[in-house]
């Protein structure tokens, strides 16, 4: 018998195929009527069989590749007999409800086309079509147009406004679509410097023979300017090293194809759907024993960052070279990646001595993703390109347009509009005037493309961050949530649960409602509030911020704390060491800390691993890296009513017993891979016994991790393999990372509940 359904589709469904793709299944079904576009989404009606009708659906609710599909809502209403299956233009165009995709990764049709010597965009490095291809980062308002994107200076040539304009063509309507005869044109600069290079005749085939030659060179991609050298030849990548001020952080390679990621490293099945996907992020693996990469390309790390290539670019430069290149973000240290032509210019003229560049403006500024597979589930490090800014549906909604400000180190900005929150790109450590400006950009921005203006903003405690001080001089009401419990609430919202639930959060610095630093904390939480159920026991931070690089200032109030000794460490340290001590005993005190992160610092000073850092948690991930595999010894740490009289007070979590431990075990010469794998076992039984005897006490079946320090996955692998013993119900972050990147959403989500 013969139905007419009438069919809404909403997410990001526009400018991603959607139309075509709903065509061609309603033709294979035998189903007449409509499909197009209007201010909310994808409409169709459809007119046939039942079960054709229910296959219908099933498909529009998948949607192809670059779809993200967040409903499919079906009305049955009166047949009309119609025959044949049409696309209708757009009723309106590009409205509130439309969502702008992320960046999409070169689909394999297009790949195809890339190396076809038949096809008209033969070594086209800016073919795209309606799945994959730039999105966000090329986007300069709304509505979704090629006008309202920096192709605007591209006018299409006729072969390509014909593909534009046909609905059975697969670049019907993808705004970004070009070919050799009207799109952007790649260049090579031999030199790169304040005069201008004359440019090589074949741009990648010249790029190739630099890197292969052992230069740096400059590479404008997607979201910004990267910085390539051959990873297998270690002068290029020293003189990267050094000349970006980068001394140990890791660097991505960029792999031709699986087959070279094979050859550095192990890849499983979820790693390779995850390096295959559209987001394309960096994905951790474990590094062969036998990888060919030069040594500073990752020292000392039994892991690598590998990705493959993610735009026509990439997949040229890749092919010409034949082997895997270092990729990392075009910029000097700290600074945020250069991503405009003339900064790019100034700023990287000194690292790079070649650059393959071109004229399609970069709008805004996106850096690389990075994951890794945990038990089976992306988790990730860095949430950027490739999936900002797709909404994250939640459970609940708000009345008022919320804007969650975020953190200060690993800055994301949050939008919340109706039911969908909107974290943005990477926004970068707010310590400098150029990533002030991009946050405040990225919140004008994101408010323009999503057509809202916060009437609300949620912010850190912290009065120092720059995003407080930004929050606190905007006109509107504001909502303060402290550090952790935005950490909490961004896994359960990512998981659309209210709480309450015990939280546990492992952290670098947050500021607490008490004015101390918080960051080893179990709390009793919700989205509408937390109770502190217990911490790691308190120490002073001598000098404060300033322990974050120096570590041993952290061991040495340890040691104080715990009444330990370490014979040899204060003379290895020299005046320093009494100076901090004359700090220890100051009446006008430190300030104190619960530190999950910078007790690991400390433990790694303590081994002797590192006294100074050159990066955020570089001991702590140093210690994590050192642990002797396999290890099942822990260090006893028992967990303590602070004040017997008062039930109510929070339980320590006694950190002084494993820094005994720790202490006793290397003046008896136990190597410090043995240490450092006990201490670490030993710090997530005491958050794990802490975490099961809140939940018990408060009937709680569900415990929540996040914090930066979960992104050691020592530690976050021992706590949540003895709650799992215990019966409980973990979440973790997979839609977000754990760090400070997650705070904007978490800071949203308790807004949105508590007004
Ligand atoms: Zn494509
Ligand atoms: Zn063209
Ligand atoms: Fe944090």
């Amino acid at each position: 018998m013969t139905e007419r359904r009438a069919i809404r589709v909403t997410g990001i469904v526009q400018g991603v195929g959607f139309r075509p793709f709903v065509h061609v299944r309603a033709v294979r079904l035998g189903l007449a009527g409509f499909v197009g576009n209007d201010e909310r989404g994808v409409v169709v009606e459809a007119e046939g069989p039942g079960p054709a009708l229910d296959s219908l659906e099933r498909a529009l609710a998948e949607g192809p590749p670059a779809a993200l599909v967040t409903g499919v809502a079906a009305v049955r209403i009166a047949p009309r007999g119609e025959r044949g299956f049409a696309i209708v233009p757009s009723a309106a165009h590009g409205s509130a409800a439309t969502l702008i995709s992320p960046d999409l990764a070169t689909c394999a049709d297009c790949v195809r086309e890339l190396f076809d010597p038949a096809d008209r965009r033969f070594r086209h490095p800016f073919l795209s079509c309606t799945n994959c291809g730039p999105r966000f980062t090329i986007v300069t308002g709304v509505p979704y147009d090629r006008g309202t994107t920096t192709m605007a200076g591209f006018p299409m040539c006729p072969a390509c406004a014909a593909e534009y304009h046909d609905p059975a063509d697969r670049r019907f309507h993808a705004q970004p679509i070009c070919c050799p005869d009207c799109g952007p044109v790649l260049r090579f600069l031999p030199g790169w410097g304040p005069e201008v290079a004359e440019a090589a005749a074949d741009p990648l085939t010249a790029a190739a023979e630099a890197l292969l030659g052992g230069a740096v060179v400059a590479v404008k991609g997607l979201g910004g300017y990267h910085l390539a050298a051959l990873a297998a030849d270690p002068r290029p990548v020293g003189a990267l090293r050094a000349r970006k001020h980068r001394e140990d952080k890791p660097f991505a390679v960029l792999v031709p194809d699986l087959v070279a990621a094979r050859k550095l490293c192990e890849v499983a099945p979820e790693e390779e759907a995850l390096l295959r996907s559209v987001q394309a992020p960096i994905v951790l693996l474990r590094r062969r024993g036998d990888a060919d990469v030069a040594a500073a390309v990752a020292p000392g790390d039994r892991h690598l960052g590998l990705l493959l290539p993610y735009t026509p670019v990439h997949h040229l430069l890749s092919a010409a070279v034949g082997a895997p290149i270092v990729l990392t973000s075009g910029n000097v240290s700290d600074e945020p990646i250069a991503h405009r032509d003339a900064d790019a210019r100034e700023r990287l003229a000194g690292i790079a001595d070649a650059a393959l560049v071109h004229d399609r403006p970069i709008r805004t500024r996106a850096d690389d993703s990075v994951a890794r597979i945990v038990r089976g589930a992306p988790y990730l490090v860095r949430r950027s390109r490739g999936f900002a800014p797709a909404p994250l549906p939640l459970a609940f909604g708000a009345e008022r347009v919320v804007l969650g400000c975020g953190a200060e180190l690993k800055n994301t900005i949050c939008l919340l509009r109706g039911r969908e929150a909107f974290v943005s790109h990477h926004v970068g450590d707010l310590e400098n005037a150029e990533t002030l400006a991009a946050f405040t950009d990225a919140i004008a921005h994101l408010g323009r493309l999503l057509e809202v203006t916060p009437e609300l903003v949620a912010h850190d405690l912290h009065p120092e961050y720059l995003s407080t001080k930004w929050a606190c001089a905007q006109d509107l009401p504001l909502v303060g949530v402290q550090h952790h419990h935005a950490h909490l609430a961004a896994c359960l919202a990512e998981h659309g649960e209210p709480g309450p639930v015990i939280g546990i959060a492992c952290d670098g610095l947050g500021y607490g409602t008490d004015d101390t630093l918080w960051g080893g904390e179990v709390f009793d939480v919700s989205l509408t509030g937390f109770t502190r159920v217990a911490h790691l026991e308190p120490v002073p931070l001598p000098g404060g911020t300033t322990a974050i690089r120096q570590p041993w200032r952290t061991a040495a109030a340890w040691l104080r704390t715990a009444g330990a000794e370490l014979p040899g460490m204060p003379e290895r340290i020299g005046a320093a060491w009494l100076a901090v001590q004359a700090l220890l005993d100051s009446p006008l005190g430190q300030p104190i800390t619960t530190s999950a992160g910078r007790l690991c610092d400390a433990v790694a000073a303590l081994c002797g691993l590192r006294y100074r850092t050159t990066y955020e948690g570089q001991a702590a991930i140093e210690l994590e890296r050192l642990a002797a595999p396999g290890v099942t010894e822990a260090y006893p740490v028992s967990v303590h009513d602070q004040c017997a009289r008062n039930p109510a007070s929070p339980r320590v979590i006694m950190v002084s017993e494993l820094v005994r431990a720790v202490v006793a075990e290397l003046r008896r010469g136990v190597a410090a891979p043995l240490v450092a794998a006990r201490f670490h076992n030993g710090l997530a039984a005491g958050l794990a016994t802490a975490a099961t005897g809140a939940a018990r006490e408060r009937g709680r079946d569900t415990v929540a991790l996040s914090g930066g320090v979960f992104q050691n996955m020592l530690l976050l692998e021992g706590v949540r393999a003895r709650l799992d013993r215990e019966g409980l119900r973990v979440l973790v972050h997979s839609r977000l990372p754990c760090t400070d990147g997650g705070i904007s959403l978490g800071q949203v989500a308790v807004a949105a509940a508590t007004t």
